[in-house]
């Protein structure tokens, strides 16, 4: 396995095609160090014996051992170890660790390459060339991200009739040996600094939509793609150093006769296979939160805790009832993760048909569970951020810049203003509320929240998937029997709980 260094030595061989606010940068500018200290820890906290049993796998492909982060999970267990996994890397980081978006990817597209060669007879290798390229992936230890979401035009238009066939990346040619594909994915986490992209579609096509269910994975400054990039990075400390000082980058993918040979294509054509491949990453990214959203709300937790603390309104009822709201909400988001690994397998819903057995054997977590638990805990944020704002007052958003407390003339000044709580130094108060302005009242804050809101799918998108794979109708001839109404059935749920399972 690498090292961070390692990591990072890789990306400065990459050719340059990252563009941040008009220039070119390298990927290890320093403006990208932050989000390199961050990814950078899934090696460092891989490396601790301690770790292992959490942080690594023994490959199902090579027989050695890995970084969690390139596996397929083989059972339930390597579900949840994943789960897990991203909860504590969150909590270290503060935040989002930004290397699930990698494993999501490659564990929809392992199961989506069988089943597409398996429909089409023999006659595509996806799978086998999936497997090569994963092999490769686990044993260099390499970072992946994920390019699902579409510039998708004319929000009311499919794919194949909107005005710019570019709306969604698509397939602008056969070639011999590979295709040539254009148009332009966006919000694409953590492409500045990844090995490898894993490009999938974004949602359900038809038939004439088929050049648009195209998968295949390319390292991030691959001929034919240029990087448009957003680095999100908080105000500098000088003076007062923050225990970790997170980083994150978002990129647009521009693909322009970007030319893919067939080795490294895992899906061209099959349209019926570009829906599922489009929920199964949303699916395994989804339970991603499962891990990373209770370590953001154990995060807000302390910060809420902290906060009534330093405003000394820590045994007031109101704050008991609002941390009481954070905790419930973190731990049903955890607790559906986790009842989704326990009830996961190799098998996906079909509208119409219930769970079907689906891919090569390896583990897929339950939607239902994955679904309501990203849509409960993504949009809580906003109410996450109003209990904070709450409690805190408006010191937040005002609080002075660190050279005031450095200068002479207003930094004691300000000690003995800002103090509140008798019990806490006022130089800790002063640090507290500046790390609580960085996630409040900053951008790097704003994005985090829409981030958390939209990413792995807005909440209507889960509300759908919910919506059209729960068994409504068996609920509704229950309470048909219970009313002594015509059609009841006393039996519809059980028999259709036992089913789900
Ligand atoms: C910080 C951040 C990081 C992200 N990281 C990634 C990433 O790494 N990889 C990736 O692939 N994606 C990523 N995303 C993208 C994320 O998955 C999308 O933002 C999300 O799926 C919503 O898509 P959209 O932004 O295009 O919004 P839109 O789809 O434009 O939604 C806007 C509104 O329009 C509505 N709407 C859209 N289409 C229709 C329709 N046909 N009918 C009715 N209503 C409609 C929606 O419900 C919503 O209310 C990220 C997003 C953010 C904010």
């Amino acid at each position: 396995m690498r090292t961070k260094k390692d990591y990072i030595k890789g990306l400065t061989k990459m050719k340059r095609n990252l563009y941040f606010d008009g220039q070119l940068i390298d990927r290890d500018d320093e403006l990208q160090m932050r989000c390199l200290n961050t990814i950078g820890t899934t090696y460092d906290e891989a490396e601790k014996p301690e770790n292992q049993d959490l942080m690594t796998a023994i490959s199902h492909l090579t027989g050695e051992r890995i970084n969690r982060f390139t596996h397929v999970h083989q059972n339930k267990e390597d579900l949840h170890k994943k789960q897990d996994m991203t909860r504590m890397l969150c909590q270290k980081v503060g935040g989002c660790i930004q290397r699930c978006m990698g494993i999501d990817a490659t564990n929809a597209i392992y199961n989506v390459s069988f089943e597409a060669d398996k429909m089409n007879n023999g006659a595509t290798q996806y799978h086998e060339n999936f497997k090569k390229w994963l092999t490769r992936f686990q044993t260099e230890d390499l970072i992946g991200c994920c390019a699902q979401t579409d510039v998708k035009g004319d929000r009311m238009l499919r794919p194949a009739d909107q005005p710019n066939p570019g709306s969604y990346v698509y397939i602008k040619e056969r070639l011999k040996d590979g295709i040539v594909v254009e148009g332009c994915k966006v919000h694409i986490s953590e492409a500045s600094v990844a090995d490898e992209v894993l490009v999938v579609p974004t949602r359900a096509l038809r038939p004439e939509d088929k050049d648009y269910a195209v998968a295949f994975a390319i390292p991030g400054d691959w001929d034919g793609l240029k990087q448009v990039v957003t680095i999100h990075s908080l105000r500098e400390r000088e003076h007062y150093q923050r225990g970790f000082m997170p980083g994150s980058t978002d990129s647009y993918m521009i693909f322009e006769n970007c030319f893919i040979p067939w080795e490294r294509v895992f899906l061209a054509g099959e349209w019926q296979h570009g829906g599922v491949n489009a929920l199964l990453f949303a699916l395994f990214h989804r339970h991603s939160y499962s891990g990373c959203k209770p370590a953001i709300g154990d995060v807000i937790l302390g910060a809420a805790a902290l906060a009534a603390e330093v405003n000394n309104i820590h045994k007031e009822s109101h704050v008991r009832e609002k941390l009481a709201e954070i905790i419930m909400v973190t731990e049903l988001g955890y607790a559906a993760g986790y009842t989704a690994s326990d009830l996961g397998g190799p098998q996906v819903f079909m509208p119409g048909k219930g769970f079907v057995p689906y891919g090569p054997g390896s583990f897929i977590p339950h939607s239902i569970y994955c679904n309501v638990g990203r849509c409960l805990s993504g949009e809580s944020v906003w109410r996450e951020s109003e209990i904070l704002c709450d409690i805190s007052g408006g010191v937040t958003a005002t609080f002075p810049h660190e050279k005031d407390f450095m200068n002479s003339e207003t930094g004691d000044l300000l000690l003995k203003y800002t103090k509140r709580n008798p019990n806490m130094s006022s130089e800790d108060q002063a640090q507290f509320w500046r790390y609580l302005g960085d996630s409040l009242c900053s951008a790097t804050g704003g994005i985090r929240n829409i981030g958390a809101y939209h990413g792995g799918g807005s909440p209507i998108m889960e509300q759908i998937a919910i919506t059209t794979q729960y068994d409504i109708e068996s609920r509704k001839k229950l309470v048909k029997y219970m009313a002594g109404m015509s059609g009841g059935d006393r039996e519809a749920l059980s028999k259709n709980f036992t089913k789900t399972k």
